[in-house]
């Protein structure tokens, strides 16, 4: 696995293998890697000659200083993992390579409802600092794939809008979501929770199943505060449990069984704040 920090030396090593005609394979992440982060890799080194991951922890994306902080680094560890998994190159920038007009936004993505509800909501900002260091790595790395877990589906969506947006010809691979055996998604803050945080920690995803059993037309809303008590006995403080239509996430309140429908949830196990989703076909 190569190494680099400088943005122009990754341009020139990716622009002389794709130019003799390799694919590459992109996974952008901030580090403190697990088998969530593998699955990515692995589905890039299936389709692409060359797979490049970055690890950056991007401070744009921060709405909470104390969040960026606390952010888990485990370094060594994840370039022994990178190496394992077989990664061609890591790359490694600092915020000046990644930013070196300093971090300032000259105009916003104009994401519309995306920025305005659930993450877009209750992190101001966040997704304005996703498009802003993407398309600054999307610049720099000019993938034929780029590769994004669906535990993040609203980030999804919005990478999906800022491609467009910037008319950029990168596919993307949206992978699906990978659980620890009681079923919590695994995540970097995860590492963050104690014995008994993390014990209570699953109940997101207990919520999310049982929503998805027993979902009927009619009774969403009894649903969600279903969800909220459950959460919310388990030491949760919940920013939302919402159920939207899947492929646009507007929010639904006539369902009648056929459209798509996604649950999602954020909230807080004290300071360590988790998100999770799961798509619901039908009753
Ligand atoms: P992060 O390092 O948290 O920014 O995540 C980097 C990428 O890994 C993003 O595309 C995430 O959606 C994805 N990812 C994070 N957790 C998981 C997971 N449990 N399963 C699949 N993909 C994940």
């Amino acid at each position: 696995m190569i190494l680099l920090k400088k943005s122009s030396q990754l341009s020139e090593q990716v622009l002389r293998l794709q130019t003799a005609g390799l694919k590459t394979g992109f996974v952008p992440t901030m580090g403190a890697l697990h088998n969530g982060h593998l699955s990515l890799l692995k589905a890039s080194k299936q389709n692409n000659d060359i797979t490049v991951c970055s690890i950056f922890v991007n401070p744009t994306q921060f709405n909470n200083a104390s969040d960026f902080k606390k952010y888990p680094v485990t370094l060594e560890n994840d370039i022994l993992v990178l190496e394992q998994a077989g990664t061609d190159i890591l790359f490694l920038p600092g915020v000046h390579e990644i930013y070196p007009n300093g971090t300032t936004q000259s105009q916003p993505y104009g994401l519309g409802y995306l920025e305005s509800s659930l993450e877009g909501k209750y992190r101001p900002g966040h997704f304005q600092g996703v498009c802003q260091v993407m398309n600054r790595l999307l610049d720099i790395v000019q993938p034929h794939q780029l590769y994004m877990g669906r535990k993040d589906y609203q980030q999804c969506m919005v990478v999906k809008k800022l491609l467009h947006i910037m008319r950029s010809d990168t596919i993307l691979n949206t992978c699906p979501t990978q659980r620890e055996p009681d079923g919590l998604a695994m995540s970097s803050r995860n590492m963050r929770l104690n014995a008994e945080e993390r014990k209570n920690a699953v109940t997101i995803f207990n919520v999310l199943q049982l929503l998805k059993n027993t979902l009927q037309p009619g009774c969403l809303d009894d649903a969600i505060t279903t969800g909220k008590q459950m959460l919310e006995q388990n030491h949760f403080t919940v920013d939302y449990v919402a159920i939207t239509d899947a492929t646009t996430l507007e929010p639904v309140t006539h369902w009648d069984g056929s459209q798509a429908l996604i649950v999602l949830i954020a909230a807080f196990m004290h300071e360590v704040r988790l998100i999770d989703n799961m798509i619901i076909t039908g009753p």
